[in-house]
């Protein structure tokens, strides 16, 4: 008993330790180019694979419902602290288990059941917990929405304020997950104020660039600010709470014991660790190289013919419509192509899509995490034309092997978890 407690996971478990090697093998032999995705350190995976899992910690640091929390308060302090230094916000709430449990806290803390919430349309590029009808959000409050305009593919502010004039929302919910131009954050804040509504910004996938200063903050015209800690920031999967000092003990009050219980004092730590990557002069070069291999790819992608989506990207992500009014293929078989030649993708509607959303006429392409491999502009392009060949010829047997030999030398010369690979294991 006492051996098997103290054993490596292989010989306890051979099941799931032969599936975390090849996990190892398929992330460090693919491409990576889902936007939502990227790949921590060394230091946050061992931050957050600590001990403190062990921890209960109900409560917030210095006033906590268990003992032996002295060190827990130190992590999650310093969480705060980096949180808050990140963003000039007056408060931080670090315990969310994830970006959806974030979002479920601010709209207890700010609205009631069966409030107006006015949100974008998750087919033009918003999130299911702004509204959406399967989703709590949908099932709480009155939702209406807003999207992009045909012509430009971008938001339209003037359409926004005159459906927040219509529909006099209590919260304006702003940020997305498949929106390749700048959010103007100012603006829908002069919206929410001129019909009394709050307003939340979701940063979900922009933490990184707004962290680095290389996308306009929400803080200063935001109630509240939420967004994940896995996505650009590069952290451990997670949710974060930005909040102005007169919301600060409701947030927290709705959080915990509102939403969750004990909070994940381990993720905390990783979290920490992130937080501080965050506030080096790195992450900054390194968010600045996000965008620059944003707008190499999407330049890349256009030269081979595709379309996308606004013309192009301001941002970490480009929206490309495979489908072009039935002349191309669908966003399903996109994926499906790509993921066989080892370049992972997500399918995704496009604004006023003629498919399902299950089958789509989009993908989503993300350069966060082959820009953590240290790739740069001229592996861009050389991505470009790989997933340009599988969508000209998703069939072809040939086109695919010869793209993932193109994978194979990419993913050799920008190596990724160099320690952790098993030699002979292969994705
Ligand atoms: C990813 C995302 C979320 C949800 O995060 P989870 O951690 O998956 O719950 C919420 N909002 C937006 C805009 C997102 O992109």
């Amino acid at each position: 008993m006492s051996d098997s407690r103290n054993a490596p996971l292989a010989d306890v478990d051979p099941i799931i330790a032969n599936a975390i090697d090849h996990e190892v093998a398929r992330q460090a032999g693919g491409l990576e180019l889902i936007a939502s995705e990227n790949f921590v350190s060394e230091a946050v995976l061992e931050a957050a694979g600590s001990v403190f899992t062990n921890k209960y910690a109900e409560g917030y640091p210095g006033k906590r419902y268990y003992g032996g929390c002295e060190w827990t308060d130190v992590v999650e302090q310093t969480a705060i602290d980096r949180a808050k230094q990140i963003f000039g916000a007056d408060h931080a709430n670090v315990q969310p288990h994830s970006g959806a449990q974030a979002n479920t806290a601010v709209y207890l803390a700010a609205i009631q059941y069966g409030d107006q919430i006015l949100g974008m349309n998750l087919s033009h590029g918003g999130h299911l917990t702004h509204g959406h009808p399967m989703n709590f959000s949908g099932l709480s409050y009155k939702v209406a929405d807003y999207g992009v305009s045909k012509d430009t593919e971008q938001i339209d502010y003037d359409e926004l304020q005159r459906i927040a004039e219509q529909h006099r929302p209590k919260l304006i919910v702003c940020g997305a997950s498949a929106y390749p131009r700048i959010i103007n954050f100012e603006r829908i804040g002069e919206i929410a104020r001129s019909v009394g509504a709050r307003m939340f910004a979701d940063i979900a996938h922009m933490f990184g660039p707004v962290a680095a200063g290389l996308h306009p903050s929400p803080v200063p015209h935001a109630d509240y600010v939420t967004t994940t800690t896995h996505k650009t920031l590069r952290g451990p999967r997670g949710g974060l709470i930005l909040c102005k000092e007169e919301h600060a003990k409701e947030i927290d009050r709705k959080l915990f014991p509102g939403v969750q219980g004990g909070p994940l004092v381990h993720i905390i730590a990783a979290k920490a660790v992130a937080f501080g990557e965050a506030l080096r002069d790195e992450f900054k070069e390194y968010q600045r190289q996000i965008l620059a291999n944003a707008k190499a790819l999407a330049s890349e992608l256009q030269e081979q013919g595709l379309r996308l989506v606004s013309g192009g990207t301001d941002n970490h992500l480009m929206l490309v419509d495979v489908w072009m009014e039935g002349k191309g293929i669908t966003g399903k078989d996109a994926e499906k192509a790509l993921e066989a030649a080892l370049i992972t993708v997500n399918k995704n509607t496009i604004p006023f899509d003629q498919n399902k959303p299950f089958v789509a006429s989009g993908l989503r392409i993300g350069t966060p995490a082959v820009t953590t491999r240290g790739m740069k502009e001229p592996e861009m392009r050389e991505i470009g034309r790989l997933i340009a060949e599988v969508i000209h010829a998703p069939e072809s047997e040939e086109v695919r092997s010869k793209v993932k030999r193109g994978v194979a030398d990419l993913t050799e010369r920008f190596p990724l978890y160099p320690k952790r690979l098993k030699a002979g294991l292969v994705a």
